[in-house]
Parts: C-alpha cells; structure tokens; sequence
C-alpha cells in the first residue's frame, strides 16, 4: 500500500517569524481510496527557519551552504545521513580532479577544502599528465566538512530526510522532513536542492529527465572498498601472476559463475597495488537508485561481489594471501538519477566543445564518463575518445542557468541531479564540478537575498565579480 500526499498548503499559525507551528493540509484529497493512505490536516512543527536551507550534505551542498553562508545568509543545511560529504564520503568516492590536463582550471571552494584538509589530502602526484588530482581520505574529510561549516555558521542538521516541498503562489515556504520525532517543517527564503536525486525539486513539481535516451537506463551504480593486508613486494615479484588471475576472473565470469567487474581497473588493481592500503573502484552493479527495494537489493548483491573477488584473489593471486576488506561504503556509489529541467540544458555538445557561457560560473573539463547502465563496469573513461572529451588544455563553463528554473524561482539545484543531459552529466557529475555549481548557487542565493531579487534576476556580472575575488577560475566569458 502506497501513502500518497501531495499539493500541501503550508499556512504559518500566527503568521510571524519563529511561529512555532505550520498546518498542512491536502489541498485535493485523492479520488479513489484504494492503494492510498489520507492524512488528516495535521499540525507540523516548525523545526527552524533560515534565509537558505540546502538539501543534502554532499560536495555541492557542502559548498552550497558554506558560500551563503560566507556572504552573510543565515543557512541551514539538512542531511540525511550521520554525516557529511555524500558520495566522497559515505561511497568512499575519494579523488578529486581539478585540472584539464594542461594546467588547474577549478579553484575556490574546492581549493578551500583540499587547503582544509591538511594531512586528510594529498596530491597525488603520479597521475598522469593531471597534476592538480588529490586523493582524500573519506574518514577525516568528514572531520574536515564538519569544522568547514561550523566555522562558516551554517546550522546543521544531520539524521533527517526531506520528505515534502511546500508550495504556495509559485515560491517554496518549507520543506517538511521526517525526523525521530515526527515530521517536521524548516521554512525558508531560497531552497537549494543538493539531494543529488533532485528529491525536493521533484517534489516541488518541477519536471525532470531519468536516464538515457530510449530506454531510460542510468549510469551503472558502483560499491567501492578498500583492502588492507597487500604484500606488494610479493605482487612485484610474480609479475606474471596478474594477468593469469585477471584471465581466470574473465573466464569465470563469462562462464556464470563470477560477477561482474570492471577490468581496465581490475588488472590495474593486480598489477600495481600503489599501497598496502587501496581504495577500489570496479564493483559495479545496475537499477534504479530510486526503488527502494532495489537499491536495497543491488547493495546486498555488490557486498556479495566485493567478498567474491577478495575471496579468488586470496586463493590466487601473491600478495593477497591476508587481503581483508578494511571499509566498504557504506552506500553504494551512485551516479546518476534524476535531471531537474533548467533554464540551460548542459550537453554533450557544450562539454566537446568547451563552449562558453555568458551566465559561467566556473570550469568543467571532465570527458563524457558513462558507466555501462546494464551493469558490465565497462566505462566510455577507458575508450579516451577525441569526439568525448574537451581538448587538452580547454575546458566547458557551467551556467548558473543549469541550476535555476522557469517555475519555482526560489529554487535551485546543484550537483548532478542539475540541468543536463544524461551525456552531460557524464561530464558534470565529478565532484570538483558540483562544488563549482555549490559555490556559485550559494553564493548567488546569499547575494540576490541582500539585493533583494530573485537568483535569475540578479546581476550575472557582479556574481562573477564576487566569484573571482572568492578564488574562482572564470575566464573566457563571453559578453
Ligand atoms: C563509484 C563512483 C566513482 C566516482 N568517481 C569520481 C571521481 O573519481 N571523482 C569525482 O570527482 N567524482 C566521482 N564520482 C562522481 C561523484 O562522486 C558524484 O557525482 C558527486 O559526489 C555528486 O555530488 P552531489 O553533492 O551532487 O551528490 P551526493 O554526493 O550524492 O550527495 C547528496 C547528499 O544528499 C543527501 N540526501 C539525499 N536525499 C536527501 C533527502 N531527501 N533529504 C536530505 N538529504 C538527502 C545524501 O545523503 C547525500 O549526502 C564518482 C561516483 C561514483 C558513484
């Protein structure tokens, strides 16, 4: 049986500031009975209220609230999960790239948070031709998220989902959220969803894409893991080894009776264990990150596969002998899922081409990095085609249209559940990109809220401006 309750009307009890009670009610209660539950008009405790309260505690919600914040927004930032980071923490995503292969074009807050991360980040220096890539630890950088907001005086609040957007006279008023306590509202001025699945934005009634062209299909979701226990003197002194257990991981898996894996990273992983500790990325699995029962099912099959190979790998391979799984995200890595529809649409086209935008603010350069929806691991990263990348040494802009829309202008959206193609988002879902939208939608909210203006009416010049004296890299922008 399904709860349905949709089109509630948020109505302040006294109307003031800080009222301390809203009233939802359903504006049409459903027709039929069957297959739903109606909730009676209920009270809803006002939880807290701010000038801009950011949905989703990921990278581009991190960067989101600490930009508003930083110019003077009072924010509040909801996560539903124990902590902060989203993918490159709680999905053990843990790299960052900032470079287009010639020299660094993303800066500011990304620049912030490796500068922040002391000892938590390291430039990894062996990563060909793109210097400017740091690999963090997911653990610290957690501490590091932490302290970046506290300092900032963003208000957080971890342990709660946002469930309803409340809409009325074309501006979102509250978002409701389901707390231990019951449900609960958090009203504001600009709402920011960074849910990475557009949750609030979808709920708010704003249309959005799923997948790709023709079937619908997302991007194949990844578990990752990390081994401890590798003897890399042992791996380095039976060089034949790895392609031997690397052979026999292909025949069993085309024969049924071994999972899936993505092999360009496998054979590397076998072949040239950096560390006694490595983080892997090549446990793909596919669905729906959306179903519930799915999702819960697919994380239940990667958990199976990661012991699988660690189990053959054991067995087979020297220098795995003691190979035990030290972490395991504790969410499966997602890439892709809802688009919400913008002002601007980036696509393939714009990433290829590094085409210009006149509403930039900031750089992306990441090529068109498709996870095999059907669940192979095999990614377009490993083909390094010219027509799926942009040039060495030039990058796209990403418009600050991508993240406002034609509906509900107090809304916007950042990170990859943004305005793009399912192409684009191959591009723009890197993390380094979504803080750039975080950085910029915040920034944006805090300033069109002291001009008193809605975000797309406020000056793209003097956005700009702000942003190249916070440490953004914004060049080539068209008049
Ligand atoms: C396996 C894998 C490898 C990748 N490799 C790289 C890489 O090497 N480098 C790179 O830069 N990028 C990489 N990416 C892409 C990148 O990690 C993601 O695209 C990026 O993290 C998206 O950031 P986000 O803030 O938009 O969303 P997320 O990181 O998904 O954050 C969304 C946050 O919102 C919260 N949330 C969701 N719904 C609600 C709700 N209703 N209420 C409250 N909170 C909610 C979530 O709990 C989460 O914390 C990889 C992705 C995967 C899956």
């Amino acid at each position: 049986m399904g709860i349905s309750r949709r089109n509630f009307i948020l109505t302040a009890a006294g109307g003031s500031i800080g009222g301390l009670t809203a009233t939802t009610r359903a504006a049409k209660p459903p027709d039929k009975q069957g297959g739903v539950v109606v909730i009676p008009e209920r009270q809803v405790p006002v939880l807290a209220e701010a000038d801009v309260v950011v949905c989703g505690g990921g990278t581009a919600g991190l960067a989101a609230a600490f930009c508003a914040a930083r110019h003077g927004a009072k924010v509040i930032l909801l996560e539903r999960w124990p902590s902060l980071g989203g993918m490159a923490t709680n999905a053990l995503v843990n790299i960052w790239h900032t470079s287009d292969r010639k020299k660094q074009v993303i800066t500011g807050f990304v620049q912030e948070a490796v500068d922040r991360g002391g000892r938590f980040v390291r430039r990894m220096a062996h990563y060909p031709t793109k210097p400017e890539t740091h690999e963090f630890d997911s653990t610290g950088m957690r501490v590091v998220f932490d302290r970046m907001l506290k300092d900032a005086g963003v208000r957080v609040f971890c342990n709660l989902a946002a469930v309803e957007s409340i809409v009325s006279e074309g501006r979102m008023r509250a978002v409701l959220v389901d707390t231990k306590t019951g449900r609960k509202a958090v009203r504001g001025r600009v709402f920011i969803d960074a849910t990475g699945d557009g949750d609030v934005a979808a709920n708010a009634g704003l249309p959005f894409d799923f997948g790709r062209a023709g079937d619908g299909a997302v991007q194949g979701m990844t578990m990752m893991f990390r081994l401890r226990g590798l003897d890399a003197a042992a791996i380095r002194a039976h060089p034949g080894d790895a392609g031997r257990v690397f052979d026999l991981m292909r025949k069993l898996r085309d024969e049924g009776r071994f999972p899936q894996f993505l092999e360009m990273a496998a054979r590397s992983y076998l072949t040239s264990p950096r560390e006694p500790v490595v983080s892997y990325n090549m446990c793909p699995v596919a669905g729906n990150p959306l179903g519930e029962e799915e999702l819960t099912r697919l994380s239940a099959q990667a958990r199976e596969q990661v012991y699988a190979y660690v189990d053959l790998w054991r067995e087979q391979m020297p220098g795995f002998s003691a190979a035990e799984v030290e972490q395991m995200g504790f969410a499966l890595g997602v890439r892709e899922s809802r688009r919400i529809r913008g002002l601007r649409t980036l696509d393939a086209r714009m990433v290829v081409k590094a085409v210009k935008q006149p509403d930039a603010i900031g750089h992306g350069f990441w090529m068109i990095d498709i996870h095999d929806p059907k669940g192979t691991g095999h990614t377009t990263w490993v083909d390094q085609k010219a027509e799926t990348m942009p040039p060495a040494g030039d990058s796209y802009h990403i418009p600050l249209g991508m993240c406002l829309n034609d509906r509900i202008p107090n809304v916007a959206v950042v990170g990859r559940c943004a305005s793009s193609t399912h192409e684009g988002l191959a591009s723009v879902r890197l993390q380094s990109h979504c803080m750039v939208m975080g950085q910029g939608v915040g920034t944006c909210a805090a300033l069109a809220l002291g001009a008193g203006v809605d975000m797309a009416a406020f000056d793209i010049r003097k956005l700009q401006s702000q942003l190249r004296k916070d440490g953004v890299y914004l060049e080539n922008v068209p008049a």
